[in-house]
């Protein structure tokens, strides 16, 4: 089999990157984080000092980036993308950059590229409406805003960090409306997208439902 592009959009902490590696696994497909490079092209336009409103320079620095993905690895510009863009602020960062259209065209550009006609799920916010429209599969989780807080605070305290859970909700509620409130690519399941509501689910069931799909739309 050739080409086969699995789509996982949703809010954060709906449980996508999760899920998404363990489907990757489960089908020995290759796995795209395309929130990654969101965070990885905005850190690195933030520390050129290139501001969101500044289409002109965004635009010239991004026609010339390169995105690599190379043994499940993302690499910007030669650099391997590490745990530097896993921060709160650069998830605050990157949701800033990510509503400037200039920004969505190159990286969706870039996203295109490297799924190219590969075996692949792809995870992020507009693959399966405007990434890859043509998707073999697309699915939406969603969750509930708390229990999304409750995921995101408890995986940051595992890293080590100290922010309440307080604090995460305020700032995915404020994500959350920047995302789905921007004129380009908003936050939105496609019309033929499988919507799962993953609050009262584990990944793993999450994981069977979508490879179960996958399975039986090989079979077609
Ligand atoms: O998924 P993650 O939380 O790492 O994404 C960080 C931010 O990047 C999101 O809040 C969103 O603003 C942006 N993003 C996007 N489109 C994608 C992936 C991420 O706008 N496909």
């Amino acid at each position: 089999m050739g080409k086969f592009h699995i789509a996982i959009d949703g809010p954060a902490g709906s449980g996508k990157t999760t899920v998404a590696k363990l489907v990757a696994e489960e089908l020995d497909f290759g796995y795209l984080d395309t929130g990654a490079m969101y965070r990885a092209i905005a850190l690195f336009l933030h520390e050129n000092g290139i501001k969101e409103s500044d289409d002109k320079g965004i635009d010239e620095v991004l026609s010339k980036v390169v995105f690599e993905y190379r043994d499940g690895r993302l690499y910007l510009n030669g650099k391997m993308v590490g745990d530097e863009i896993r921060t709160v602020e650069a998830g605050m960062l990157a949701s800033r950059y990510a509503a400037n259209p200039v920004v969505r065209k190159h990286l969706s550009r870039l996203q295109r590229d490297i799924a190219d006609d590969r075996k692949m799920v792809v995870e992020g916010r507009d693959i399966g409406t405007v990434v890859l429209p043509d998707a073999d599969l697309k699915v939406f989780l969603t969750a509930s805003v708390e229990e999304r807080a409750k995921r995101r605070w408890k995986e940051l305290k595992e890293k080590g960090g100290n922010i309440s859970y307080k604090e995460i909700l305020k700032q995915l509620k404020e994500r959350d409306e920047r995302d789905s409130k921007r004129e380009v690519a908003p936050l939105k399941p496609a019309e033929d997208a499988v919507v799962i509501d993953t609050t009262n689910l584990t990944p793993v069931e999450v994981v069977y439902k979508i490879v179960k799909i996958v399975m039986e739309r090989l079979k077609k």
